[in-house]
């Protein structure tokens, strides 16, 4: 959840400019030291200018990286804006959702720790071929087909063997490339091909 919120500054008094997330623009909403940090300047609050509500920007071009000094000069003070307090950056309204929260750990899932690089998913969706083969194959590469090995590893099921051949435990891979019958059904289909010859190309 941590990775959604962010706070919005009051008078930064209660946050920690280096392990609190307060800059929404920066990487995990936390700005980078310019050079080494500083001992003994620890909240946000060091950084603005009291009572007039405004950025000490000499201060901050000091202690934080340049593109985050813009960063941070880009959040507009308020002395209406009352107490520091969390938001939901990914809703626009900054109110949490479990809608909201599920998007942002699927970014994490999907996108950044995928599989496959942007570039290869991003060739898939080109291909010409129909939308449900695509999702088939995106399912495939996720290993998330219900094959039974997939549903045992959610709530155990007393088999687990391949329908097929009754010999092995029935994993995507076997399915489609290990199979006795299934590189028989790939052989005598209009292809012919020889799918134990391209098993080794794709990965376990
Ligand atoms: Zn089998």
């Amino acid at each position: 959840m941590c990775k959604g919120a962010c706070y919005l500054i009051g008078e930064g008094r209660s946050i920690d400019i280096w392990k609190d997330p307060w800059v929404p623009f920066a990487h995990k909403f936390r700005p980078l030291p310019r050079g080494e940090r500083r001992v003994g300047v620890n909240l946000v609050s060091d950084f603005i200018l009291f009572p007039e509500y405004c950025w000490d920007i000499s201060k901050i071009r000091q202690v934080f990286e340049p593109d985050d000094v813009n960063h941070i000069l880009s959040i507009q003070l308020s002395p209406n804006s009352g107490d520091d307090r969390l938001a939901w950056i990914p809703n626009a309204s900054g109110k949490f959702s479990v809608k909201s929260a599920y998007l942002t750990e699927c970014e994490s899932r999907f996108i950044l720790n995928g599989p496959c690089s942007s570039k290869v998913w991003k060739a898939l969706w080109k291909v010409n071929i129909h939308e449900r083969y695509k999702l088939f194959l995106w399912k495939l590469y996720w290993n998330i087909l219900s094959v039974r090995a997939v549903i045992n590893s959610r709530f155990p099921i007393p088999d687990v063997l391949c329908l097929l051949c009754k010999l092995e435990v029935e994993t995507a891979r076997h399915v489609f490339l290990e199979c006795n019958l299934v590189e028989f059904l790939w052989w005598s289909s209009s292809w012919a091909l020889r799918i134990d010859a391209f098993a080794h190309l794709v990965p376990h």
